[in-house]
């Protein structure tokens, strides 16, 4: 595996590249996303993995400066899982002290965890586009548990003509169904014992829509109760939505998603389930 800190260095490459963007404190889900770009790479390709933790998607005294940087853990796990190029740039390589570009969708990013999070997917749409730029993949993958960042991401790929394929991940889970996440760690021991409650709400709400419930408020309602019997667990949202649109709905469609986001003090944990 090739390290590389700067832009220069990246290698240009006639081999298929497939690229999974990350922030580090690798887990389980970045290894599954890792595992799949290894299929997509095929024999012949190559992994490209970046570490970097985006400034640009943070809130102002968010937890930025305290997110998890274990450097050479991360580093043992990339070599391990497979991949062939790791770029984890400084800050000074992605940002120019007077950067003043940034790429915006604003259809998709006021929905959900858009109206919490203001800015945020500026800040992530602007990086992975650089890193598109930069290490130029054929490929990208990333996971459906970001529902909202991966259709983003997709939209800006349509919309700003990147020849780059993007590839959904199914998310990966603990044994007791919390979703993997850099941020479980956050976790006070309660809390840990609590988070499964973000699961079980979405396979309620499931499983009532499964059943013949068709009105939104009701599926919700269910999934609310499920929450609510969490002491700990304070819901930021709860929506039902057109997976294409993000747009709420009234009634289940077809194509239709429940996500949610939790916090649980100041760890905000987020997770999503397809209705069928
Ligand atoms: P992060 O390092 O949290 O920015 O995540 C990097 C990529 O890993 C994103 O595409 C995430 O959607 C994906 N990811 C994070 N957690 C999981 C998970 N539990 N299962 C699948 N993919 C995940």
């Amino acid at each position: 595996m090739e390290t590389l800190r700067t832009i220069a260095r990246v290698p240009i490459t006639v081999k298929r590249r497939v690229l999974v963007p990350t922030m580090g404190a690798l887990h389980r889900g970045h290894l599954e996303l890792i595992r799949i770009a290894r299929e997509a790479a095929g024999k012949e390709g190559e992994v490209a993995a970046s570490i970097f933790v985006n400034p640009l998607q943070f809130a102002p005294g968010g937890d930025y400066e305290k997110y998890p940087r274990p450097e050479t853990d991360d580093e043992e796990f990339c070599r391990s899982a497979g991949v062939d190029i790791l770029f984890r740039p400084s800050l000074d390589v992605m940002y120019a002290a007077d950067f003043s570009i940034a790429i915006e969708e604003n259809s998709l990013s006021t929905a959900l965890c858009g109206k919490s999070r203001p800015g945020h997917f500026r800040g992530v749409c602007t990086v992975v586009a650089k890193l598109f730029h930069v290490l130029v993949p054929d490929a990208a993958v990333f996971g459906e548990k970001d529902f909202q960042q991966l259709a983003i991401i997709r939209r800006m790929v349509r919309d700003l003509n990147f020849q780059i394929e993007i590839i959904g991940a199914p998310t990966v889970r603990e044994s007791d169904g919390l979703a993997c996440s850099s941020r479980n760690q956050y976790l006070s021991a309660t809390e840990r014992q609590q988070a499964p409650v973000l699961r079980a709400a979405l396979a309620e709400g499931a499983r009532v829509a499964a059943g013949g419930e068709r009105s939104a408020s009701a599926i919700i309602a269910t999934a609310r109760k499920v929450i609510d019997m969490s002491p700990l667990a304070r819901l930021d949202y709860l929506e039902l939505v057109n997976a294409d649109t993000l747009q709420p709905l009234e009634i289940v469609q077809p194509n239709s998603l429940i996500a949610l986001a939790v916090f649980f003090g100041q760890t905000r944990l987020i997770d999503n389930i397809r209705l069928s």
